[in-house]
């Protein structure tokens, strides 16, 4: 029997091991799916999920979609450029219009940090039947991504089974543009959630020290953790020294676009101490796997050899298992609203 009881899903601060498990055994039997030859399952037909991405998206919003669609449900989409928003209407009306036509659960993505929980808390003000998923929300969070970064690693750990467990003791390196990344904010919660010890690594301009104290407290509106004991987290500034003491490593985007300053003077001389190549991963005691959100900057955090050797980089696995974690989402979302 399901114990799932998130209306939303926000952040991944109120996880529990039980969610976290909920989600992957799901995703495993949607991933199964194929070889079972049902290719699409009628579980959400006639349900209506909206995917409201005020900012670009790629894979989130495709994922999605396609998700949905493998659940029989109907999808409506909205570009922002094309949309009544140039017309000066609120990202408020937009999501209340899609309510209105009767969407169950809106995936929602939008450059500032809060907008999803402050609509959500809205929704529920007004008693609407209707659940918010968070597509990406500024430097927030972004918890289907993380969702599937832990399912990747956790099949690539436990091939047979998956389960979060086998994270446990594990390290986890993440490298890069920590301080820009919802993605490395929302991973933090789920792998130290899980029991992997996590090291951040990247230059002082893109990872404050205070990251080291992330998990410590839960958000203010939270009463406690209800991880009992989260694997530690610790900064190291230099990558030949993380990497000798890792099991696996994600490795982020340089985020111009949210970068206010010059925080990076040059981008070769980051290449050089920071940009994963195969030569740098010598530096590891064994083989790790590579992972990486998406989209990339080739050559700079990682090398275009590098991303195409899906001997180590699971950027393709990432992706595909996108699709197994988002119908796990959407069906235990769109169980809540029934
Ligand atoms: N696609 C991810 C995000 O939306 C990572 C990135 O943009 O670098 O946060």
């Amino acid at each position: 029997m399901s114990n799932w009881a998130h209306k939303h899903i926000i952040d991944l601060s109120s996880f529990s091991l039980e969610d976290y498990k909920e989600v992957l055994e799901l995703a495993h039997r949607f991933k199964r799916l194929p070889q079972t030859g049902s290719r699409k399952l009628p579980a959400l037909q006639g349900r209506l999920i909206a995917t409201l991405f005020f900012e670009p998206s790629t894979r989130t919003r495709s994922s999605f979609e396609l998700a949905a669609k493998k659940l029989s449900a109907d999808v409506q989409s909205f570009t922002p450029s094309s949309s009544a928003l140039i017309k000066g209407e609120t990202p408020l009306d937009t999501v209340l219009t899609y309510v209105a036509m009767g969407a169950e659960v809106l995936v929602i993505r939008h450059r500032d940090t809060g907008v999803p929980a402050q609509l959500a808390k809205y929704l529920d003000q007004k008693n609407k039947k209707v659940s918010v998923l968070n597509g990406g929300d500024g430097l927030h969070s972004h918890p289907s991504q993380a969702l599937l970064d832990l399912f990747t690693l956790t099949n690539y750990f436990d091939n047979s089974q998956g389960s979060p467990e086998s994270l446990l003791g594990k390290t986890i390196t993440i490298v890069g543009d920590i301080l820009h990344s919802r993605v490395a904010r929302s991973n933090l919660w789920s792998l130290t959630g899980c029991g992997a010890n996590v090291i951040l690594c990247g230059p002082q301009s893109l990872l404050p020290e205070d990251f080291s104290r992330f998990a410590e407290e839960p958000p203010s509106e939270q009463k406690e953790d209800p991880i009992k004991k989260r694997g530690k987290i610790t900064i190291c500034r230099s990558l030949k020294e993380a990497l000798n003491n890792t099991d696996a490593l994600i490795t982020l985007r340089l985020q111009k676009e949210r970068m206010s300053e010059n925080l990076i003077s040059n981008l070769n001389l980051y290449h050089e101490k920071y940009g994963i190549t195969h030569q740098k991963l010598q530096w590891c005691e064994k083989k790790i796997p590579v992972l990486h959100p998406g989209p990339v900057n080739r050559g700079i955090e990682i090398s275009s050899e590098l991303l195409e050797d899906n001997s180590i980089c699971l950027v393709a696995q990432q992706v595909s298992n996108g699709i197994p974690i988002r119908m796990a989402l959407l069906y235990l979302l769109a169980a809540v609203n029934n």
